[in-house]
């Protein structure tokens, strides 16, 4: 009975040997004539085959993401591959390369370019940023007429502009700043010829003039003779009277203008020569009304207040001056 059994097991044992070795045998035909394998499928058509089904992926993804040139920001694509796992007989070949290819016919990339903005018109196209921001700051450090006006924008489009160089887009964009112009006033001669002594001579004593002189305008007081000012670096050699801009200022006394023109910090100013080597400046006009050598009689409009030149604010800069020496007008007037 016991030896019965014996030999009953271990015909059992030879058989299940038996059929573990055929197992072994089977896995290894299929090992040495298939390899695991992915189908690829797009839009539910077989496109092929792929042994290497994560590195596809990422190159898919990477292209997504990147595109294949430098102005794509991105591809968009609609129908991304299925996988089916499945065993590949040897001879026939993955084409990994083929489907990456068809996989990019169906996208659509989407590309990424700036547009230059004047008054928010799009006038031209860069590759970049730092090309658009290049041509933004040429035109500013040209001092462009219009560079409030001009603005950079991020774009992105199906379609690829023409791009411009960043030297012709400066070219093609800069406006000049128009140049401030001379208005020129009555006399068409030579109004700027002329000697004027702009010497901060001054004395604090009464000489007498021999003239008497009237007042050019009326209006307030808002700097003395002899002042010191932030404004300026050196003592006031007049009198400063405030009024509204384009106030006629008539001549203190009557005599022959020796200047009229624009003199430094006195902005546009007219000189009248009197007699006794007398002399009154009227500095800072807004309108020069005579010219040098014209003959002013007393209380002729010679010129209209402003603040041209070192001013602040719309006044008359009086001065008396005798032999090229300032006194105080404070003396003779106001
Ligand atoms: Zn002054």
């Amino acid at each position: 009975m016991l030896k019965k059994l014996l030999l009953h097991t271990r015909r059992s044992i030879r058989i299940i040997t038996l059929i573990l070795l055929s197992i072994l045998i089977i896995i290894g035909l299929v090992i040495l004539f298939y390899r695991p394998t992915y189908k690829v499928y797009i839009n539910g058509e077989q496109v092929g085959y792929t042994e290497n089904k994560s590195k596809l992926q990422s190159k898919i993804n990477d292209y997504i993401e990147n595109g294949d040139s430098e102005n794509v920001a991105y591809v968009q694509i609609d129908s991304l591959p299925e996988y089916e796992m499945c065993l590949l007989k040897k001879g026939e070949t993955a084409n990994d390369d083929e489907i990456f290819e068809k996989v990019k016919s169906q996208g659509t990339p989407y590309y990424r370019y700036y547009a230059i903005l004047e008054n928010q018109e799009e006038k031209m196209y860069v590759s970049n940023f730092t090309e658009a921001e290049t041509v933004v700051n040429s035109l500013k450090e040209k001092e462009s007429n219009n560079i409030d006006n001009i603005t950079i924008a991020e774009k992105y489009d199906t379609e690829l502009k023409d791009f411009i160089s960043t030297e012709e887009a400066v070219a093609k964009l800069y406006v000049e700043k128009p140049k401030p112009v001379e208005v020129k006033v009555a006399s068409t001669s030579s109004s700027s010829s002329g000697y004027v002594n702009t010497a901060t001579t001054i004395s604090g004593g009464k000489a007498s003039l021999g003239i008497s002189l009237i007042r050019p305008v009326s209006g307030v007081i808002t700097s003395r003779f002899a002042a010191s000012s932030r404004i300026r670096s050196s003592a006031h050699t007049g009198l400063d009277i405030a009024t509204s801009t384009g106030t006629p200022i008539k001549a203190a006394a009557s005599g022959t203008v020796s200047f009229s023109g624009t003199k430094g910090s006195y902005g546009k100013l007219v000189v009248i020569n009197h007699t006794n080597g007398v002399q009154t400046y009227y500095g800072h006009c807004s309108k020069l009304y005579v010219s040098a050598g014209q003959k002013v009689s007393q209380g002729e409009t010679i010129a209209a207040v402003g603040s041209t030149g070192n001013s602040t604010g719309p006044h008359l800069h009086l001065e008396i001056r005798i032999n090229g020496v300032a006194y105080n007008p404070q003396n003779y007037l106001y």
